[in-house]
């Protein structure tokens, strides 16, 4: 077989040894064609213009009026407890995991796109336009039109919810395609809703190739593809302005003197990949941006580091794609996203589902927050960059010296998850815990 990989690199990932990989791209120009920063505005306005109907639609959006976002919180205790308490930069942790109807950062992308393909049909068909008062959305003729139709989507579960979610709340036929292993209460979840939720045998991938098939048939089915859709991108990448007004009111000033490292888990890519253009088109070189995958399902990092510019999977290089994080067990990584990481991104580190649980742990006790396995993948971030080889050869390549650094850690799901499943979670860390002795309480 020829070489897909450099062989120390492809070593270190069949061993499913941790590591940090740097991306030797960062810096080239972006791909012709690489979408224009108007379209990510574009998606800003949309969600903002909606919040009114959201608000109406979710009791839960009354208090915030609509609007769909989390907090950015200090993590300084959550850096001690994980023994970096000299680190001098300022430790912030951005809570995805509270975002409210989906509990997961991909309220972000799924909301823009269910909202944009509503306003689309009802456009279409004569029910409004986008200048009119956005209520017309949920109005009796819109609901009458958009029962006609339905939207549908392929997922390991938080995009079905949050997809499915929304889909249904406007009066769409939602489907869900999912694997068979996803789960039960994601499944429970949606059904309780009134979204259809279709089962699949193998993973991920196949999930989504059913629903493609599926609603290639039917003209009036809308297929949200995971793969390759602009609009859940562009609903990513609108979280980067918000950030910025967090880090502004935070006190915390990013430029020359004061790098921002942002840490965000990644699954097929779209998430991480549009806050990462979304924070590249505000911060520029400014901003540093690294990605976390499970050591089984490091998609984007086999992607980026190909030899060859064709598809490259996990499974190719003999990986299982078989982790706890299920948010993140994705064998083969976007290929709309990846080309414009391969410019913009700085690196990938992978992590042991044991780091994971030890970290969802840690999270809990020092931080009191409650995040599902995929979400604690990024919290070794600033342990990497500080405290490894490759990261030290990070910062003395790509990052002037500076005076003061700002490290957010992006966590991304969580809150829906039921109690007795995160007791689980919890269990199954102390357990870990016990046998290691790693994890303090
Ligand atoms: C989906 C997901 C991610 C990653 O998003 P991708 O777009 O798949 O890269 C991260 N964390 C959680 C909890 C997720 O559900």
């Amino acid at each position: 077989m020829t070489q897909v990989l450099q062989s120390d690199l492809l070593a270190a990932l069949q061993a499913r040894t941790p590591c940090l990989w740097l991306n030797p791209e960062l810096g080239t120009p972006l791909p012709p064609g690489a979408p224009s920063p108007a379209l990510i505005e574009e998606a800003e306005r949309r969600i903002r213009r909606y919040e009114p109907v959201l608000a109406s639609l979710f009791p839960e959006l009354h208090e915030t009026a609509g609007r769909i976002e989390s907090s950015l919180e200090s993590a300084e205790a959550l850096k001690v407890a994980l023994g970096q308490g000299d680190d001098p930069g300022a430790w912030l942790i951005k809570r995805d995991d509270s975002l409210p109807v989906a509990g997961s950062i991909k309220a972000r992308g799924g909301f823009h796109e269910v909202l944009a393909t509503a306003e689309r049909i009802a456009s279409a068909h004569g029910v409004m336009t986008p200048e009119d008062v956005p209520s017309l959305l949920i109005s009796d003729r819109a609901r009458e039109l958009f029962s006609t139709h339905s939207i549908a989507v392929g997922s390991t579960g938080n995009l079905g919810l949050s997809i499915g979610v929304m889909a249904a709340a406007l009066g769409f036929d939602a489907v869900v395609h999912m694997s068979r292993d996803a789960k039960l209460w994601k499944k429970q979840r949606l059904a309780n809703r009134g979204v259809r939720v279709i089962e699949h045998d193998g993973d991920y991938a196949v999930a989504v190739e059913a629903g493609r098939k599926a609603a290639e048939a039917d003209p009036c089915c809308h297929f949200v593809d995971d793969e390759r859709s602009p609009l859940l991108f562009f609903g990513y990448a609108a979280a980067a302005r918000h950030l910025s007004v967090q880090l502004e009111q935070a006190g915390r000033v990013v430029g020359r003197d004061h790098p921002l490292f942002v840490y965000i888990p990644c699954g097929v890519g779209g998430a991480p990949g549009g806050i990462t253009y979304g924070l590249k088109a505000l911060f520029g070189d400014h901003v540093h941006c690294f990605f976390a995958e499970p050591v089984a399902s490091p998609c984007m990092l086999v992607q980026l580091a190909a030899l060859r510019d064709e598809a490259l999977s996990v499974y190719d290089i003999g990986l299982d794609n078989r982790t706890e994080a299920d948010g993140l067990a994705v064998g083969q990584a976007s290929r709309f996203v990846s080309p414009l990481m391969k410019s913009q991104l700085s690196g990938i580190f992978t992590v042991t589902d044991d780091t994971l649980y030890r970290h969802l742990l840690i999270a809990r006790s020092s931080l009191g927050i409650s995040i599902e396995p995929s979400a604690a993948a990024a919290i070794g971030g600033p342990g990497w960059l500080g405290g490894s080889v490759e990261g030290k050869r990070y910062i003395s390549m790509r990052v002037p010296p500076f005076r003061e650094s700002t490290h957010v850690i992006w966590t991304t799901g969580g809150s829906l998850v039921p109690v007795e499943e995160y007791a689980r979670f919890e269990e199954h860390a102390r357990g870990l815990a016990a046998h290691f002795g790693v994890a303090r309480d």
